[in-house]
């Protein structure tokens, strides 16, 4: 089954599949994706300013070219299991994060294994729904990232500083993106966040 949690930008797709995810108890946190400056500027937009610079500091956020990286670390998913690679921020009961706290990817993202249990084959609407909820997503963070990356090239051509301000500029930016790409988003605007 395929759930929607719908806040616009910030919207959230979750299955069933994923307690019981077919790759291990992990799932996707195995490989935790980019955090793109669009996903910074979000991050930051929604309060969590503190919480980048705070995990900068503790190497659990690395600074990139395309932004941050998150570190990942070896664990043993049960004593019976080989010692694997994962999300700093996979712990036992999962994701040790809020939402407001990850990159965009870990919100929507959903494999075609989710899409398939959830019905997209059968013309299920949530789950139709669903894949045209994160393709939107997916075009938008990218062209945001874009936007943001140029401005950054241009504003900062030895690097950012990753300080307050540098944060503070980037979630102002973000939020201004997002406000331009106005109508795109009415198919998942509710009293939205951003
Ligand atoms: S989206 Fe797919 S790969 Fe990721 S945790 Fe869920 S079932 Fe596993
Ligand atoms: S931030 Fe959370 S949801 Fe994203 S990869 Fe890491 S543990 Fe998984």
């Amino acid at each position: 089954m395929i759930r929607l949690d719908i806040y616009g930008a910030h919207t959230r797709l979750g299955s069933s599949l994923c307690a019981e995810c077919p790759h291990g108890p992990a799932g996707c946190c195995v490989s935790p994706p980019p955090v793109d400056w669009s996903d910074i500027g979000r991050m930051v937009a929604l309060g969590g300013r503190d919480f980048v610079l705070e995990r900068i500091r503790a190497g659990h956020l690395v600074p990139s070219d395309r932004g941050l990286r998150i570190r990942r670390v070896k664990r043993r998913e049960s004593s019976s299991e080989p010692m694997r690679n994962q999300c700093v921020f996979f712990g036992r009961g999962g994701c040790t994060i809020s939402p407001d706290q990850r990159p965009a990817t870990c919100n929507y993202y959903l494999c075609e294994d989710a899409y398939t249990e959830g019905g997209a084959g059968r013309g299920t609407p949530e789950a139709l729904f669903a894949r045209e909820a994160h393709e939107l997503l997916r075009d938008h963070y990218t062209r945001w990232d874009d936007a943001l990356t140029a401005l950054i090239r241009s504003n900062h051509p030895e690097g950012p500083t990753w300080d307050a301000a540098f944060l503070d500029w980037l979630g102002q930016t973000f939020v201004e993106l997002v406000e331009a790409s106005g109508r795109a988003f009415e198919r998942l605007s509710t009293a939205g966040k951003t």
